[in-house]
């Protein structure tokens, strides 16, 4: 097994990451996140939240619809250009990603160009391909009373995507913000939630699905000073993702995007990539997207988006520079960085050294032996003594001690407090580390 396999059975196994749709054998591309995913997804949601949005005077934060007029991803460049190269084996009818299923092409790829890579089939084996054509990604849907059968206009007109990217809820509430709360560039708006995209073929855990969750800020700067502010994101982004995720800065690269690589929209890019398990990936995007959003907004929907400075009475169309992160290829990162497997006293054993403000819970509590009342009513004190301080903590009184060390490690647990029958006498506790596997007599009151 490999290493990002130990992972996703280590999630499923401890309830942080299950198939979508589980029950009814799965539905590519997406995924659950259960009782402990749920926390740590949370957790790396709010930090992010709180690194950008609350510790800061410059940010504003948004929550759009999902559903948004279908003009948004004209002006956007989704409806002509948000797509993939497929391309369709005559002899088994499987369709591919063609620059997914050959190496040295990238999206743009013509069919001559593809046919001349001789591919063989993934599936068959055989070498007979359709022409390339182009797929677009967005998740198409209709809106309102529209019936399956219904044709013409009123089909057209109902016409909707779900989102493809979190950004143009932004985009679209920049006039709303300025003119409510009349901030002074350079000022970001942040947003948080999902985003859909048809992936041709959905793989590699959470890192390629069909739905996903996004944290995306869009931050005004003006047009002279978007060098300045890029490397001011770049830098911040560097902090967060080492000091508040865990992230060893080692495993983290940046790359250059070049010119014929880059999104339409974007002068500059920079791409944060991983060292996932299975490869170096791209955790997020830094991109300059000049005044591209703002000036195709205003095109499609008649509406000035120029800004008049405060001080200099100069009017503008300010530029935007756009840190861009999903949540589940982070989730993942953190995962990935954490997961550990050591020895102890000559015993294999899994340890996620998650970061403390991470870890789903901070304590499990329990009692040494769970058929001594007096053990197990002191313990449950403790345990109420500190879900009250601190909120995060488990209890935990199954199998034998040793098993649910090795339980805590798994899911991350940093402490693990352990009442005994000397606690009874001394009022002091077994704090057991999860990283050193040390264990130390503590007083509960200094918990
Ligand atoms: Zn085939």
């Amino acid at each position: 097994m490999s290493k990002l396999d130990d992972i996703v059975s280590l999630c499923k196994r401890r309830g942080f990451v299950f198939p979508g749709s589980d029950v009814y054998g799965g539905f590519a591309g997406t995924w659950d996140f259960g009782p402990l995913g749920v926390i740590l997804k949370k957790k790396i949601m709010d930090s992010w939240w709180s690194f950008f949005v609350e510790g800061r005077d410059d940010m504003y934060g948004v929550d759009a619809a999902i559903l948004m007029n279908p003009k948004t991803w004209v002006a956007s460049g989704h409806t002509a250009t948000f797509a993939d190269p497929l391309v369709e084996c005559k002899e088994c009818k499987s369709r591919f990603r063609a620059d997914k299923i050959a190496d040295g092409i990238n999206e743009s790829v013509s069919s001559e160009e593809f046919w001349d890579l001789h591919v063989k089939c993934p599936v068959c084996g055989k070498e007979n391909w359709g022409p390339i054509r182009k797929f677009n990604m967005m998740f198409l849907t209709h809106v309102g009373a529209v019936l399956p059968e219904d044709t013409g206009e009123l089909a057209e007109k109902s016409i909707a995507y779900l989102r493809p990217e979190t950004a143009q809820g932004i985009f679209t509430n920049f006039k709303n913000v300025v003119d409510t709360f009349y901030p002074s560039l350079p000022f970001g708006l942040a947003q948080q939630g999902k985003a859909f995209r048809n992936e041709i073929s959905p793989r590699d855990f959470i890192l390629r699905d069909r739905e996903c969750s996004q944290m995306e800020i869009e931050y005004f700067v003006k047009p002279a000073d978007w060098e300045e502010n890029f490397e001011k994101m770049r830098e911040l982004f560097h902090e967060f993702l080492e000091k508040e995720m865990g992230l060893d800065a080692s495993l983290i690269h940046e790359l250059e995007v070049p010119a014929e690589d880059r999104a339409h929209y974007s002068k500059r890019t920079i791409d944060f990539m991983f060292d996932y398990p299975n490869g170096c990936e791209e955790l997020m995007g830094l991109a300059y997207r000049t005044d591209f959003d703002l000036s195709n907004i205003a095109r499609e929907s008649g509406k000035s988006m120029e800004y008049r400075d405060k001080i200099t009475g100069e009017v503008f169309v300010p530029h935007v520079i756009e840190p861009s992160i999903g949540v589940e290829r982070l989730f993942l990162a953190v995962l990935s960085n954490a997961y550990i497997e050591d020895e102890v006293n000559g015993e294999k054993r899994t340890v996620l050294k998650l970061p403390e403000n991470l870890a789903p819970y901070r304590f499990c509590v329990s009692p040494l032996l769970k058929n001594k009342s007096e053990l197990v009513g002191k313990a449950r004190e403790v345990y109420v003594l500190l879900k009250e301080k601190y909120g995060n903590v488990t209890w935990d009184d199954s199998g034998n001690i040793g098993k649910r060390y090795r339980k805590q490690d798994e899911i991350g647990t940093p402490k693990c407090v352990v009442i005994d029958f000397d606690t009874l006498e001394d009022k002091s506790v077994t704090v057991r580390d999860r990283d050193t596997t040390s264990q130390v007599r503590v007083k509960i009151e200094e918990l």
